[in-house]
Protein backbone atom coordinates (compact mmCIF):
# COMPACT_ATOMS: atom_id res chain seq x y z
CA UNK A 1 0.00 0.00 0.00
CA UNK A 2 1.33 3.40 -0.65
CA UNK A 3 1.07 6.35 1.71
CA UNK A 4 -0.56 9.71 -0.03
CA UNK A 5 -0.60 13.50 0.72
CA UNK A 6 -3.68 14.86 -0.27
CA UNK A 7 -3.53 18.28 -1.32
CA UNK A 8 -6.59 20.92 -1.63
CA UNK A 9 -6.32 22.80 -4.70
CA UNK A 10 -7.57 26.28 -4.28
CA UNK A 11 -5.82 28.46 -1.62
CA UNK A 12 -3.09 25.60 -1.39
CA UNK A 13 -1.63 24.02 -4.19
CA UNK A 14 -2.63 27.28 -5.92
CA UNK A 15 -3.76 30.52 -5.25
CA UNK A 16 -7.29 30.74 -3.85
CA UNK A 17 -9.69 32.11 -6.68
CA UNK A 18 -12.61 32.35 -5.59
CA UNK A 19 -14.75 30.44 -7.95
CA UNK A 20 -11.99 29.57 -10.35
CA UNK A 21 -14.10 29.60 -13.79
CA UNK A 22 -11.10 30.38 -15.93
CA UNK A 23 -7.43 28.88 -16.56
CA UNK A 24 -6.04 32.19 -16.57
CA UNK A 25 -7.27 32.26 -12.66
CA UNK A 26 -5.07 28.94 -11.79
CA UNK A 27 -2.44 30.94 -10.64
CA UNK A 28 0.67 28.76 -9.34
CA UNK A 29 2.63 29.67 -6.41
CA UNK A 30 6.47 30.03 -6.71
CA UNK A 31 7.24 26.92 -5.12
CA UNK A 32 4.08 24.72 -6.46
CA UNK A 33 5.89 22.46 -9.08
CA UNK A 34 8.64 22.08 -6.60
CA UNK A 35 6.75 21.18 -3.66
CA UNK A 36 4.73 18.67 -5.16
CA UNK A 37 8.32 16.79 -7.41
CA UNK A 38 9.67 16.38 -3.96
CA UNK A 39 6.46 14.91 -2.92
CA UNK A 40 7.28 12.36 -6.39
CA UNK A 41 10.75 11.62 -5.72
CA UNK A 42 9.59 11.11 -2.01
CA UNK A 43 7.23 8.13 -3.56
CA UNK A 44 4.24 9.48 -1.99
CA UNK A 45 0.89 9.69 -4.48
CA UNK A 46 -0.27 13.08 -5.06
CA UNK A 47 -3.87 13.39 -4.48
CA UNK A 48 -5.80 16.65 -5.43
CA UNK A 49 -9.19 16.79 -3.52
CA UNK A 50 -11.36 19.93 -4.40
CA UNK A 51 -14.49 21.36 -3.27
CA UNK A 52 -15.69 22.62 -6.88
CA UNK A 53 -19.39 24.04 -5.82
CA UNK A 54 -19.74 26.74 -8.42
CA UNK A 55 -20.53 23.59 -10.81
CA UNK A 56 -23.61 22.86 -8.54
CA UNK A 57 -23.85 26.88 -8.45
CA UNK A 58 -23.90 27.10 -12.53
CA UNK A 59 -20.75 29.32 -12.26
CA UNK A 60 -18.92 26.98 -14.72
CA UNK A 61 -19.55 23.43 -16.43
CA UNK A 62 -18.43 20.41 -14.99
CA UNK A 63 -15.82 19.79 -18.18
CA UNK A 64 -14.27 23.30 -16.76
CA UNK A 65 -13.07 21.27 -14.21
CA UNK A 66 -11.25 18.32 -15.91
CA UNK A 67 -9.91 21.25 -18.33
CA UNK A 68 -8.34 22.86 -15.46
CA UNK A 69 -6.60 20.06 -14.09
CA UNK A 70 -5.27 19.34 -17.40
CA UNK A 71 -3.74 22.68 -17.42
CA UNK A 72 -2.33 22.38 -13.78
CA UNK A 73 -1.08 18.76 -15.22
CA UNK A 74 0.94 20.46 -18.15
CA UNK A 75 2.67 23.27 -15.65
CA UNK A 76 3.74 20.50 -13.58
CA UNK A 77 4.82 18.12 -15.95
CA UNK A 78 6.82 20.64 -17.47
CA UNK A 79 8.50 21.42 -14.31
CA UNK A 80 9.25 17.56 -13.98
CA UNK A 81 6.53 17.38 -11.19
CA UNK A 82 3.43 14.90 -11.53
CA UNK A 83 -0.18 14.95 -9.63
CA UNK A 84 -0.85 11.12 -9.62
CA UNK A 85 -4.97 11.61 -9.45
CA UNK A 86 -7.35 14.70 -9.19
CA UNK A 87 -10.81 14.04 -7.17
CA UNK A 88 -13.56 16.74 -6.96
CA UNK A 89 -17.25 17.18 -5.63
CA UNK A 90 -19.24 19.23 -8.15
CA UNK A 91 -22.50 19.53 -5.78
CA UNK A 92 -24.03 21.92 -2.76
CA UNK A 93 -26.65 21.08 -0.98
CA UNK A 94 -28.42 24.68 -1.98
CA UNK A 95 -27.14 24.44 -5.84
CA UNK A 96 -29.07 25.43 -8.65
CA UNK A 97 -28.01 22.90 -10.90
CA UNK A 98 -30.69 20.30 -9.86
CA UNK A 99 -28.78 16.74 -10.75
CA UNK A 100 -26.00 18.36 -8.38
CA UNK A 101 -28.05 19.93 -5.61
CA UNK A 102 -27.37 17.17 -2.63
CA UNK A 103 -25.91 16.37 0.50
CA UNK A 104 -23.39 14.10 -0.69
CA UNK A 105 -20.53 12.35 0.83
CA UNK A 106 -17.74 13.69 -1.32
CA UNK A 107 -18.20 17.30 -0.18
CA UNK A 108 -15.45 18.07 2.33
CA UNK A 109 -15.24 17.81 5.47
CA UNK A 110 -17.04 14.46 4.49
CA UNK A 111 -14.15 11.97 2.97
CA UNK A 112 -15.77 11.12 0.37
CA UNK A 113 -12.81 11.92 -2.02
CA UNK A 114 -10.49 10.54 0.13
CA UNK A 115 -12.11 7.27 0.77
CA UNK A 116 -12.11 6.96 -3.35
CA UNK A 117 -8.82 7.89 -3.98
CA UNK A 118 -7.90 5.12 -1.21
CA UNK A 119 -10.31 2.26 -3.04
CA UNK A 120 -8.56 3.33 -6.68
CA UNK A 121 -5.08 3.73 -5.77
CA UNK A 122 -4.67 1.17 -2.73
CA UNK A 123 -3.76 3.84 -0.53
CA UNK A 124 -2.34 3.51 3.65
CA UNK A 125 -4.61 5.97 4.62
CA UNK A 126 -3.16 5.91 8.38
CA UNK A 127 0.40 6.73 6.87
CA UNK A 128 -1.14 9.43 4.86
CA UNK A 129 -0.99 13.18 5.14
CA UNK A 130 -3.58 16.07 4.21
CA UNK A 131 -2.50 19.74 3.47
CA UNK A 132 -4.92 22.31 3.27
CA UNK A 133 -6.09 25.58 4.05
CA UNK A 134 -9.52 25.39 5.90
CA UNK A 135 -10.46 23.50 8.84
CA UNK A 136 -13.05 21.10 6.46
CA UNK A 137 -9.84 20.07 4.56
CA UNK A 138 -8.39 19.39 8.16
CA UNK A 139 -11.74 16.89 8.95
CA UNK A 140 -11.74 14.97 5.81
CA UNK A 141 -8.11 14.13 6.48
CA UNK A 142 -8.72 13.40 10.28
CA UNK A 143 -12.02 11.45 9.49
CA UNK A 144 -9.56 9.00 7.74
CA UNK A 145 -6.79 8.65 9.94
CA UNK A 146 -4.35 10.69 8.13
CA UNK A 147 -2.38 13.27 9.82
CA UNK A 148 -3.01 17.15 8.98
CA UNK A 149 -1.07 19.89 8.00
CA UNK A 150 -2.86 23.75 7.74
CA UNK A 151 -1.13 26.02 5.47
CA UNK A 152 -1.35 29.96 6.11
CA UNK A 153 -2.45 30.41 1.93
CA UNK A 154 -5.33 31.08 1.13
CA UNK A 155 -8.05 31.00 3.82
CA UNK A 156 -5.78 29.83 5.59
CA UNK A 157 -4.94 32.53 8.35
CA UNK A 158 -8.21 32.99 9.16
CA UNK A 159 -8.76 29.35 9.69
CA UNK A 160 -5.85 29.11 12.03
CA UNK A 161 -7.46 31.99 14.00
CA UNK A 162 -11.23 30.52 14.26
CA UNK A 163 -10.58 27.15 15.50
CA UNK A 164 -7.33 26.23 17.32
CA UNK A 165 -6.27 22.53 17.17
CA UNK A 166 -3.57 20.88 19.06
CA UNK A 167 -3.63 17.49 16.46
CA UNK A 168 -3.02 19.64 13.59
CA UNK A 169 0.85 21.23 12.16
CA UNK A 170 0.14 24.87 11.15
CA UNK A 171 2.91 26.30 8.72
CA UNK A 172 3.20 28.89 6.27
CA UNK A 173 2.67 27.45 3.04
CA UNK A 174 2.62 24.08 0.84
CA UNK A 175 6.57 24.30 0.46
CA UNK A 176 6.89 24.21 4.20
CA UNK A 177 4.21 21.61 4.63
CA UNK A 178 5.84 19.37 2.45
CA UNK A 179 9.72 19.71 3.93
CA UNK A 180 7.82 18.95 7.34
CA UNK A 181 5.80 15.75 6.05
CA UNK A 182 9.18 14.58 4.74
CA UNK A 183 10.71 14.71 7.76
CA UNK A 184 8.22 12.47 9.58
CA UNK A 185 9.79 8.88 10.16
MG1 LIG B 1 -8.81 25.67 -0.17
ZN1 LIG C 1 -20.08 15.80 -3.75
Amino acid sequence: MRRAVFLDRDGTLLEEGNYVDRLDRLVFFPYTVDAVRALNEANFAVVVVTNQSGVARGMYPESFVGEAHRHIDQRLHAGGARVDAYYYCPHHPEGIVADLRQDCECRKPRPGQLRQAASDLNLDLARSFMVGDRWKDIEAGKAVGARTVLVRTGYGRAAEDANPDDDTVVVDNLIQAVTWILRQP
